[in-house]
């Protein structure tokens, strides 16, 4: 497929006029051809106004409909082949057989919400029918399902180039509930998008869908970004990356005259417990389990485990002089982009030079430019306590322990953390009282509680959380992974007294859909 360097709006591939980027292949620093053209506000508007006009007949599309799109959207991607490969390789420097799993679980997503749809589960149909002969007075007929919320702005994550961005959980959320989506592709990548924004241009073309279900615009954030969240079609936003980042376009958002929900998943330590059965157990299999959660993908991952929390101890020492050893073999890895290496760069600095903090190791010097050397700190609970810039994240293969006292100080520290996308205890039998007081704390702390798993690797599934408190995500209602991920992008609505001729079909009283619903308060 030929990269056009230019702008998806509908159907149509457009050159946008606010200059050029070209993308950076962060392992030698060269510069990918072709250019990318950025748009700008009037882009916004166009793609806004087909989005606008895709809506409702989108929306009302039987969802084997919907389904149908989303797995020819997956065989469309699948279609692309090495080279969509071969150019996520040289715009992330990530290895062939990650991104290779990555399309995999890209292809997955997609077809596991056409199922999802497909079934009915996400619309939790509820009814309850005409009482005429309650007293004192009568019942209406009242039945209640879920609808899409309208066009969605999606913002393309960097860390995952398939998974988490154009064609990815947030996009394919949205377009699952009947939402027309927008994205603004992420600037690090922009080849690997326009070639999984042609294949989804293709799969609306062979569905015959309108245009408007999907654009793809490409754009500095403080612009286009900026411009699509507070266009008046926007009704909702997905969004992964900085804090930063997050917090300057979920202000846009609530800013609105319509003010509109914000799914932003922005920061997390991911804490890992190490509980004192588990360390004399096992301290040095620990300490290598960590290193290979901790550097896996460079550590770029949301849930990279960046804090251990544990209990002064000697096997804690063993747990340290075993992660050390493994840390120290580590090899640097490419990162993604020469800024994310910067960022790292600089706040692992920041927490080298922190006059609490000891540098407990770190992996060889690197070879190649934006490479990432892996770290290990440690400092006192104390001084974790009073010092919020050692609660920062640092996005990379960075992890900071923190050494308690006791049972009470380590309960102190995790009452202290900020919310999470998870929380892991390694534990053994002999941990379970001190578990069972800890839990209650994590489950205000994070999204996901995990035993004796480290937490890199999200399933996609029905039972995924990937949320969690403020700063973890703008929302804490919600996940971004897993089917639950569709309700993000729906609302209830109530019809009163319709006329069965009215009523849309999983409502009426043959249920010809045959979907499950709740019916007086009865799951039929
Ligand atoms: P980012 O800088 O937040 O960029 C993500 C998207 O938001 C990009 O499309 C960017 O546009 C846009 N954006 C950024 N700042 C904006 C602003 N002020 N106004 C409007 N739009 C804005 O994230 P990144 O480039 O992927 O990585 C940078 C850092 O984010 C990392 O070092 C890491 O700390 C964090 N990160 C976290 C996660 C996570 O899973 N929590 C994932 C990835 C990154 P541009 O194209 O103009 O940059």
């Amino acid at each position: 497929m030929t990269l056009s360097g230019k702008l998806l709006l509908g159907a149509q591939q457009v050159a946008g006029n606010k200059g050029v980027l070209h993308a950076v292949n962060p392992a030698t620093g060269q510069t990918l051809e072709p250019a990318y053209t950025l748009g700008g506000a009037d882009d916004v508007a166009r793609a806004c106004e087909l989005a606008e006009q895709a809506f409702d007949v989108y929306r009302q599309q039987p969802a084997a409909v919907r389904a149908n799109f989303l797995n020819i959207i997956a065989c469309q991607i699948e279609a692309l082949g090495d080279e969509l490969i071969t150019r996520a390789m040289a715009e992330t420097g990530l290895p062939k057989a990650r991104l290779e799993g990555e399309r995999a679980r890209t292809c997955n997503q997609l077809r596991l919400f056409a199922a999802t749809i497909t079934s009915g589960e996400q619309n939790r149909v509820r009814i309850d029918p005409r009482q005429p002969e309650r007293t004192p007075l009568p019942r209406a007929d009242l039945r209640q399902r879920r609808i899409a919320l309208g066009p969605v702005a999606v913002f393309g994550a960097s860390n995952f180039p398939l998974a988490f961005s154009v064609a990815g959980g947030d996009t394919a959320s949205a377009l699952a509930a009947g939402c027309p989506v927008i994205v603004k592709g992420h600037s690090a990548h922009p080849g690997t998008s326009e070639l999984v924004g042609q294949a989804i241009q293709k799969a609306v073309a062979e569905c015959n869908l309108p245009e408007g279900v999907f654009s793809l615009i490409f754009g500095a954030g403080a612009e286009v970004g900026a411009a699509l969240v507070a266009h008046p079609v926007i009704q909702a936003v997905g969004f992964t990356g900085s804090r930063a980042g997050g917090i300057a376009l979920m202000r846009i958002a609530q800013a609105r005259a319509q003010p509109i929900p914000f799914y932003g998943e922005l920061s997390a330590l991911n804490p890992v417990l190490l509980l004192p059965g588990a360390l004399a157990e096992k301290a040095d299999d620990l300490g290598r389990q960590f290193v290979a959660s901790l550097t896996m993908g460079a550590g770029q991952f949301c849930t990279n485990p960046g804090l251990l929390l544990a209990i002064e101890s000697p096997a804690l020492d063993q747990f340290v002089q075993s992660a050390s050893q493994s840390l120290q073999a580590a090899n640097a890895q490419t990162m993604l982009s020469p800024g994310i290496h910067n960022a790292y760069e600089r706040s692992t600095a920041c927490i080298a030079n922190n006059s609490k903090v000891q540098t407990l190791a770190q992996g060889p010097e690197a070879a190649s430019p934006n490479s990432c050397r892996a770290v290990l700190f440690a400092t006192s609970a104390s001084a974790f306590l009073a010092d919020p810039n050692l609660h920062e994240e640092m996005f990379g293969a960075a992890s900071l322990l923190v050494r308690c006292r006791d049972e009470q100080e380590l309960i102190k520290v995790v009452s202290h953390l900020d919310g999470q996308l998870t929380a892991s205890l390694q534990l053994n039998a002999a941990d379970f009282t001190f578990a069972q007081q800890l839990l209650p704390l994590l489950e205000r702390k994070a999204g996901r509680i995990l035993a004796n798993g480290w937490p890199t690797g999200v399933e996609v599934c029905n039972a995924m959380v990937h949320g969690g408190p403020w700063p973890a995500t703008t929302d804490v209602r919600t996940t971004s992974v897993g089917t639950a991920a569709l309700e993000r992008f729906l609302r209830p609505v109530c019809y009163q007294d319709l006329p069965s001729e009215l009523l849309p079909a999983e409502l009426r009283d043959e249920n010809p859909l045959q979907w499950k619903r709740l019916v007086e308060g009865k799951a039929e």
